[in-house]
C-alpha cells in the first residue's frame, strides 16, 4: 500500500528519516518536508504531521526565546497574529489550534484578552459601519447640528436657520434670540433625505470587504486569547523539545525505519505516541518493532509511568522497549518494569542517557536480526 511509505522525492529512497514535520533521505540526504510526500501520505496522516509538527514549532521558539506569555495583537491589516510566534513563519490558521493544544493539555494556560467582530457570513474581520434611516431603511443620511425653536417648536439642520449671518427660524420667520432662551441645539443628529426623519440613533449596519451587510444581531463575536506558559510544564516543554537524532540517526545507521515521535494505532483503535519507533522495514502500518520512551522529570518517576507504557506495549503489540529516566526510577517502578520486559535506562546526565539508548538500541538489533534467522 502507498500509504504506508514515505520515499524520498529526488533518488525514491525508502530510507527516510522522519522528525519533526521534516524529512531526510538517508541515501542522498536530501531533506524534504511533509508537503512534499503528500501525496504518499493519507490525509488523515499528513494532518497529524503538519499539527504535531506546529505544536513542536510553538514549543521550541517557547523554550529557544524563553517566552513566558504569548500576546495576541491585532491589526486591521493582519487580524488577530501573535508577534512572538512570527519568526515560525505559519498562519494564524495554523498557530490558533496548535496553541489551543497546548492549552488543553495545560502546557499552556488561555486567558481571555479581547474580541474583534467577524462577517457571520465570509468571517472578515475587515468592516465598515453603515447608518441606516430606521424609519424607512434609506441610506441617504446627513449629520449635523440640529437647533430647536422653543416659540414655535420647530426643529432642524442648523444650517436651515442661516441666513445674512443671522439665526431665522424657516418655519415662523422669527430670528432666534439666546441660545437656552428661545433655542435650544442638539450636536449629532442624523435626517434622513428620502423621509425627511430626524434620527438621534440611526439604525446600524456592517459590511465586510466582501460586501455582506448584516445587522449587529447577526455578528460573530470571536474572543482573543493570550497564552501564558504554565511554569509546571517547564519539564514537558524539556521533554516535548529535546533533540533526539542522535538516536535516529544511529537507528538508521543500524538499518532500521524510524519515526520521531511515533503515533501507533493499538488494536483497540487508539492511538499512542512513542518517543521514538523503529521499524525493520517500511511497513510504518504495522506495529514497531522497537520503541524508544524518553521520560524527564526533576523528581524520581514512580510506577505509574510503567503501567502506562505497559498498556501502550500491549495494545501496539511491540515487543522491544526501551524506557530512558532522567533522573531515576522509584524501586517500585524498576521492579515493575523487570517484570514487563522494559528495559530501563537511568541517568542524571541527558547526553549519557542518549548513549546509553544509543548502545541498548545496538543490542536489540542485534536480538531482532537472531530472531530472523532461527
Ligand atoms: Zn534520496
Ligand atoms: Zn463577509
Ligand atoms: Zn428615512
Ligand atoms: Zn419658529
Amino acid at each position: 500500500m502507498s500509504t504506508e511509505v514515505i520515499r524520498c522525492p529526488r533518488c525514491g529512497s525508502g530510507n527516510i528519516v522522519g522528525y519533526r514535520g521534516s524529512y531526510e533521505c538517508m541515501n542522498c540526504r536530501q531533506v524534504f518536508t511533509s508537503s512534499k510526500i503528500s501525496e504518499n501520505l493519507t490525509i488523515e496522516e499528513a494532518t497529524a504531521f503538519i499539527g504535531r509538527s506546529n505544536v513542536q514549532k510553538i514549543l521550541h521558539k517557547i523554550k529557544d526565546s524563553s517566552i513566558e506569555v504569548i500576546e495576541p495583537k491585532f491589526t486591521y491589516g493582519e487580524g488577530v497574529e501573535y508577534p512572538k510566534l512570527r519568526e515560525i513563519g505559519l498562519s494564524i490558521q495554523a498557530v490558533e489550534p496548535a496553541l489551543e493544544d497546548l492549552s488543553k493539555s495545560e502546557i499552556l494556560v488561555k486567558e481571555a484578552s479581547s474580541n474583534i467582530i467577524l462577517c457571520p457570513i465570509c468571517y472578515s474581520h475587515k468592516l465598515s459601519l453603515q447608518l441606516v434611516c430606521s424609519v424607512c431603511g434609506s441610506l441617504n443620511l446627513e449629520k449635523g447640528q440640529v437647533l430647536e425653536h422653543l416659540t414655535c417648536g420647530y426643529i432642524g439642520f442648523e444650517k436651515d436657520f442661516q441666513k445674512d449671518g443671522r439665526l431665522i427660524c424657516p418655519k415662523c420667520r422669527k430670528p432666534l434670540k439666546a441660545l437656552g432662551v428661545d433655542y435650544k441645539r442638539q450636536k449629532n443628529v442624523y435626517k434622513c433625505l428620502d423621509c425627511r426623519s430626524l434620527l438621534p440613533l440611526p439604525e446600524r449596519r456592517y459590511i465586510c470587504e466582501n460586501s455582506h451587510t448584516f445587522k449587529e444581531e447577526e455578528i460573530i463575536l470571536k474572543k482573543i486569547y493570550r497564552y501564558r506558559v504554565n511554569p509546571a510544564a517547564k519539564n514537558i516543554i524539556e521533554q516535548l523539545t529535546i533533540d533526539l537524532r542522535p538516536i535516529l540517526v544511529e537507528g538508521i545507521k543500524l538499518g532500521l525505519y524510524v519515526r520521531s515521535p511515533a503515533t501507533v494505532t493499538g488494536r483497540s483503535g487508539v492511538e499512542h505516541e512513542f518517543s521514538i519507533a523503529f521499524w525493520k522495514d517500511v511497513k510504518y502500518m504495522n506495529a514497531p518493532d522497537a520503541v524508544v520512551e524518553i521520560q524527564l522529570s526533576d523528581e524520581t518517576v514512580n510506577e505509574m509511568l510503567i503501567l502506562a507504557l505497559y498498556a501502550k506495549m500491549i495494545d501496539v503489540g511491540v515487543k522491544k522497549v526501551i524506557l530512558a529516566v532522567l533522573p531515576e526510577l522509584s524501586e517500585e517502578a524498576r521492579k515493575l518494569a523487570r517484570i514487563y520486559g522494559i528495559k530501563v535506562i537511568e541517568s542524571r546526565d541527558f547526553n549519557k542517557l542518549i548513549e546509553e539508548v544509543k548502545k541498548n538500541l545496538k543490542d536489540v538489533v542485534a536480538t531482532l536480526k537472531a530472531s530472523e534467522t532461527l
